[in-house]
């Protein structure tokens, strides 16, 4: 007996019964067409991160890959999941926006701030690599500012992400022509509060 398949099972059965039919127009709509999503959705694999949710969004809405502490290797760097994703979304289906969503109690920002943790992960230790440029600058400002590293962080690293992802070619291009923009958020577990930085500017304002 697999009580975790069951109770997943029980959704399954749940979701059929109850929420498809309440929303058969909606799925049937996005089943019948390419899909056409306006937002690329760059967020941690956080449990508790519901990327439709916070963003009022439905099938169709917004693509979204997701990973450990939501990065973005700089193009070249790791050639893999993320950068197929990123090369996938902007050329072929014209995404129009890309949010890097991070969020607070992020498992990946303690661990960049608590070295030795990883120590038995050596494939998330070399992961979180993608974010020491992140930890530098958190250093740095902790020391002048006195703020809570884990906070900093949390948002240098989406301003990493961001940077990161203009190495990408497809982006760099479609920003060329105007026809793709980016953003950074700070997504708060506890309250809800999304905090975000548009392109350009590295202050966080809330929405
Ligand atoms: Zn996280």
């Amino acid at each position: 007996m697999n009580d975790v398949l069951e109770q997943l099972k029980r959704g399954v059965r749940r979701f059929q019964t109850e929420v498809y039919p309440e929303q058969a127009e909606v799925f049937a709509q996005a089943a019948s067409e390419r899909q056409r999503p306006h937002t690329l959705f760059i967020t941690c694999a956080d449990s508790r991160i519901d990327p439709n949710a916070i963003t009022s969004t439905g099938p169709g809405e917004v693509f979204v890959t997701r990973n450990i502490g939501n990065m973005v290797p700089p193009y070249g760097e790791m050639l893999g999941g993320v950068s197929a994703v990123i090369e996938f979304a902007v050329s072929a289906l014209k995404v129009q926006h890309i949010v890097v969503c991070g969020h607070t109690q992020c498992g990946a920002m303690q661990a960049l701030l608590a070295p030795g943790s990883t120590d038995a992960m050596p494939t998330v230790k070399s992961w979180l690599t993608n974010a020491h440029a992140a930890l530098s600058v958190t250093e740095s400002l902790r020391k002048r500012d006195g703020a809570q590293a884990l906070d900093i962080l949390t948002q240098q690293n989406v301003l990493l992400q961001l940077q990161h992802l203009k190495t990408h070619p497809s982006v760099a291009g479609a920003m060329a022509l105007g026809e793709l923009t980016l953003s950074g958020w700070v997504y708060n577990i506890g309250t809800g509060e999304i905090l975000i930085a548009e392109d350009g500017e590295a202050a966080f304002a809330p929405v």
